[in-house]
């Protein structure tokens, strides 16, 4: 497709970040590869919008892909992130800021009574994993189809085909005997979790799945998945993990649990409670935790682990972030999903909007989407058409059919208004799209 702007200023980053970096970004999905065209290289962002090398400003639409949820530069923020900076960057040392992280965690999620740091949510479920296997003794794990828990090598495995469901490589560089303990099934169906727990009896050490998924698109557990996950663990000596990198924090004070209410026995954080800055965290029940090292036998450190500017990013947000700024990020998400309904169904434009919480995203197919099999059926080519129109009106959008649409406080009338001028379009060149 023709991309109908340009962007020179960006296309030459690009251009010189491509010599240096493999796809001239350091997170594939950066690099437009699924929707064609410049990536725009970002200089600054305040509130609701982020402005680019060339000088144009956008609605922000991904927030960072979650992390931003009180919108860029938010004035309490930036303040405790250079009173941080000024008392120095890292000390290798405990420091207050880290209790304060903590205590924050485990005040708003009752299932997390302890709680350890670490810098990004592949280190979260990495580790998650790890507590699992060294508490149970057990090597197997569960995860689904389309969930995405970080480039974790054994969590990367993905059902591919019907003999790729137990374990096979999913990218090379991952071995059979790092990939060989996973099993893949598909989401939402719990019988198949009853089946391989039958399967596998007293191999099985956990069952990790996101909260509620966002990484195939917005995919919500169906009414009563969760708690069977659970119950299904319980009654065969596995642990329930649920990973809460993206929703924790995101879609409730206490995440995906506040909304659901099903107690894991580990779960996993990241982007928001890092306030922009790499933290992120597993915890859950205190015998499990007390597995870790230094008071258990499972490995597990961080040079950077607890860092005195992150955290103090991560609590100047989370202590902004109260039962008021929930119900207006709630809000601000409602509007704009009903916006972009209107414009596509207006257009004709076979589609399903899916929210978990103030979370969703676009599905371009006229069936409901229950699992990854699903998500890939849309027609992702009208999403490209789409995305480009927005880009070109000034809206940044998640460069990918795949990915959640996130909101912040920061997103006022005129940014709506931004967006609702710019969806017209957009959904006009949706339905034109061709594959
Ligand atoms: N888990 C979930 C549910 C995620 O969405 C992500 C990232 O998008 C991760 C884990 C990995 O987090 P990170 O990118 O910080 O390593």
């Amino acid at each position: 497709m023709s991309f109908p702007y340009e962007a020179p200023v960006s296309q030459s980053l690009f251009d010189r970040a491509s010599a240096v970096t493999p796809g001239g970004v350091n997170s594939p999905v950066r690099a437009f590869r699924a929707v064609g065209g410049t990536p725009r290289f970002m200089v600054s962002g305040a509130g609701p919008y982020l402005t680019d090398a060339d000088g144009r400003e956008y609605v922000d639409l991904v927030c960072s892909w979650g992390p931003m949820i009180l919108g860029h530069s938010h004035p309490e923020v930036i303040a405790a992130v250079q009173e941080a900076v000024a008392r120095g960057t890292s000390f290798g040392t405990p420091g207050a800021g880290e209790v304060e992280l903590a205590e924050e965690i485990v005040a708003r999620i009752e299932p997390v009574e302890q709680v350890r740091l670490v810098s990004s949510g592949t280190e979260a479920t990495m580790s998650a994993i790890r507590l699992a296997r060294g508490f149970t003794g057990r090597p197997k794990v569960i995860k689904f189809a389309g969930c995405y828990h970080g480039h974790v090598d054994a969590l990367l495995a993905a059902a591919g085909s019907g003999v790729a469901t137990f374990g096979l490589p999913d990218t090379p560089g991952v071995t059979g005997a790092q990939a060989g303990d996973t099993i893949v099934l598909p989401y939402n169906d719990i019988e198949a979790v009853r089946a391989a727990f039958a399967a596998h009896p007293g191999e099985i050490a956990c069952v990790i799945t996101e909260a509620s998924p966002g990484n195939m698109g917005v995919v919500p557990p169906l009414p009563g998945f969760n708690q069977g996950l659970k119950d299904l663990c319980a009654g065969n000596g596995a642990l329930y993990i649920s990973d809460e990198v993206m929703t924790g924090f995101r879609v409730s004070k206490a995440g995906w649990y506040g909304i659901d209410g099903v107690r894991p026995d580990l779960m996993t954080f990241g982007k928001v409670m890092g306030g922009g800055f790499p933290a992120a965290a597993f915890g859950g029940r205190a015998d499990v935790m007390a597995h870790l090292a230094p008071v258990g036998p499972v490995y597990q450190a961080g040079t950077l682990s607890g860092n005195p500017v992150a955290t103090a990013a991560g609590v100047a947000q989370l202590r902004l972030l109260d039962d008021a700024a929930y119900g207006a990020v709630d809000a601000v998400s409602a509007e704009v999903r009903g916006l972009v309904t209107a414009a596509l169904t207006k257009e004709g434009v076979a589609h399903r909007l899916q929210a978990a919480g103030n979370m969703f995203s676009v599905f371009f197919t006229d069936a409901d989407v229950t699992d990854y099999d699903g998500a890939k059926a849309q027609e992702s080519f009208r999403f490209t058409a789409f995305f480009h129109s927005m880009l070109s009106q000034g809206v940044y959008l998640p460069p990918s059919a795949f990915e959640v649409w996130f909101l912040s406080t920061a997103h006022d009338t005129a940014a709506v208004e931004r967006i609702a001028a710019a969806l017209p379009a957009a959904a006009r060149a949706a339905a034109l799209a061709t594959a």
